[in-house]
């Protein structure tokens, strides 16, 4: 039987891999009905963000609120703030047939996992731990405090790609956009004949 749902695709990597970049590159390059689910974060806006596009930002206090209204599929602590996928959204697009991306850290994409066994999950991994490194401080955005938080995340969340469908590795933006556009395919294919 062919669904029409749309897939539920799971991005994650450690911070500072480039899971933005290639997701990027994917929706610039994409021909098919992929929509990204923004995330709502506790986190304080960098320079260039913007509320609604990059991230909900919320109050401490709002994002707990929205937990106790059961409004996340799933969400998940991070180097001292909250970041969830709201559940509305996420349901409402699938439904219409849409494929809805998440790019979340490890311990969210294990929510979804047990809520959406069919989800695809994809790990995006860097080359080399030093270049990791490497990019999280060049990028000039956080203390050196949360550099030293998310390399130490970063190394747990590398232990933990064994968990994925797929691991993909960034050397390279856009072989990396075509390899996950290869593994989304296959497994619209895969589906489409059960
Ligand atoms: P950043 O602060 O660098 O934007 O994000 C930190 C980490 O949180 C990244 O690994 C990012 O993918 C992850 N993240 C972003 N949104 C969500 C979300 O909704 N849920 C979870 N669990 N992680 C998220």
């Amino acid at each position: 039987m062919v669904s029409d749902k749309g897939l539920l695709i799971v991005l994650s990597g450690p911070s500072g891999v480039g899971k933005g970049t290639v997701r990027k590159a994917v929706f610039d390059h994409q021909e098919t009905n992929f929509k990204y689910s923004i995330s709502m974060t506790t986190r304080q806006k960098r320079e260039g963000e913007r509320d609604g596009i990059d991230y909900f930002f919320k109050s401490h206090e709002e994002f707990e609120a929205l937990i106790a209204q059961d409004k996340f599929i799933e969400y998940a602590e991070y180097v001292g703030n909250y970041y969830g996928t709201p559940v509305d959204y996420v349901k409402d697009t699938i439904a219409d047939g849409h494929d809805v991306f998440l790019e979340i850290e490890v311990e969210g994409a294990k929510q979804v996992r047990e809520k959406f066994p069919d989800a695809l999950f994809i790990f995006l991994a860097p080359p080399t731990l030093a270049q990791l490194e490497e990019r999280l401080i060049g990028r000039g955005t956080d203390s050196q405090e949360v550099i030293n938080h998310r390399i130490k995340e970063a190394k747990r969340e590398l232990s933990l790609m064994n968990l994925y469908d797929y691991v993909v590795i960034n050397d390279d933006v856009d072989t990396a956009r075509q390899k996950i556009q290869c593994i989304v395919e296959a497994s619209h294919l895969e589906r489409s004949r059960v």
